[in-house]
């Protein structure tokens, strides 16, 4: 298993505020906190493999945290990027841009068929699913009819969810139409879509099939004659905010208390990839649906990201610190 690549991004201020007893300074590769006045204050400093300031744009996010994952994809090694932290923190945009600013997905997309079209020696297919979990149900984005879907585990096909649609997909353009789609059927029947999609966690889903163009199944005399097939999982997470704060009881605390427990999971399912070698132990993948749908791109020789978005004000300190510490917790 690789190293996981984690990194954080701070998102521009969106509120001009009145406190301004502490601030953040993003130096290189290091976040810290400081008093206005500018003394730092101590054990509130934290290194990753990059730090993105304000400014950042998801074009040089991509290049440095995404760009080598999809070329591995297209030669046959699985990958996974996430997007974490708290609601407002900048996941969507990360993942789903601006009109001006493509996000990963985009991105990962279209230099996906970049690369194939460059590796003429090959025969692809790609495969796109598109797919929310949401109160530990997973709902088909591509197929509103497609609630509540099953995971599923046989020889032949692995671990998989039953029913979700999966389309062959021949360009870039036609994926990014298909997202769209997903998006809308998401707002479908849905009051506050906006509440809904900061409490779901989001995967959009390639998967990368080749063989040598020249093969013939009865002789198997090279390595690259072989069928390569890799998956690739763009995840944009639910709010890693904590139910508290919300302050509400009934669905809200429901749905609270799955997110959590299922970010809780992930991170431990990150922490013990992390720490690699024998003193891994059991992964515990099974103990949430996330983690479980994940499981076939996080392990062996897939290639990890994760960008842990944070807002700069003062009143979202706390939060910024919980991702921080599940950011370091990655490393
Ligand atoms: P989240 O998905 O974490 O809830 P969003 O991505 O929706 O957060 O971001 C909240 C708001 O901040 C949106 O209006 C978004 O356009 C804006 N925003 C987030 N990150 C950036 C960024 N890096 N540059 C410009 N605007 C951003
Ligand atoms: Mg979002």
């Amino acid at each position: 298993m690789e190293k996981i690549c984690v990194a954080v991004r701070m998102r521009p201020s969106i509120n001009e505020e009145s406190v301004n007893g502490f601030q953040w300074k993003v130096e290189s590769n290091r976040i810290s906190l400081h008093r206005s006045h500018g003394t730092p204050i101590s054990g509130v400093s934290f290194a990753f493999d990059h730090v993105f300031d304000q400014e950042c744009s998801n074009a040089r996010v991509y290049e440095l945290l995404t760009k080598d994952i999809i070329s591995a994809a297209v030669e046959g090694f699985n990958g996974t990027a996430f997007a974490y932290g708290q609601t407002s923190s900048g996941k969507t945009y990360t993942m789903n841009g601006s009109e001006k600013d493509p996000g990963i997905i985009q991105r990962a997309v279209k230099d996906t068929f970049a690369n194939i079209q460059k590796k003429s020696d090959r025969e692809f297919l790609i495969r796109v699913s598109y797919m929310e979990i949401y109160n530990e149900d997973i709902n088909d984005l591509f197929a509103v009819e497609n609630q509540k879907l099953q995971i599923h585990e046989s020889l032949e096909r692995g671990i998989y969810v039953a029913g979700l649609r999966e389309e062959i997909v021949n360009s870039a353009d036609q994926v990014l139409n298909l997202i769209q789609l997903g998006e809308a059927n998401r707002h479908f029947g849905d009051t506050n879509m906006n509440a809904r999609s900061s409490r779901s966690h989001t995967i959009f889903r390639m998967v990368i099939e080749s063989k040598g163009k020249d093969n013939n199944s009865s002789s198997c005399s090279s390595s690259d004659d072989a069928i390569r097939v890799s998956v690739l999982n763009l995840v944009d997470l639910a709010g890693s905010e904590r139910v508290a704060k919300t302050g509400a009881g009934g669905v809200r605390l429901k749905e609270g208390k799955h997110i959590n427990k299922s970010l809780l999971i992930l991170g431990n399912v990150i922490n013990k990839l992390s720490e690699g070698g024998k003193q891994r132990g059991h992964i515990p993948y099974r103990d949430s649906k996330l983690t479980r749908i994940l499981q076939p791109a996080l392990g062996g020789n897939a290639k990890t990201s994760i960008i842990c978005t944070v807002a700069p004000e003062e009143i979202h300190i706390e939060e910024t610190k919980g991702t921080l510490q599940f950011a370091s917790r990655a490393k």
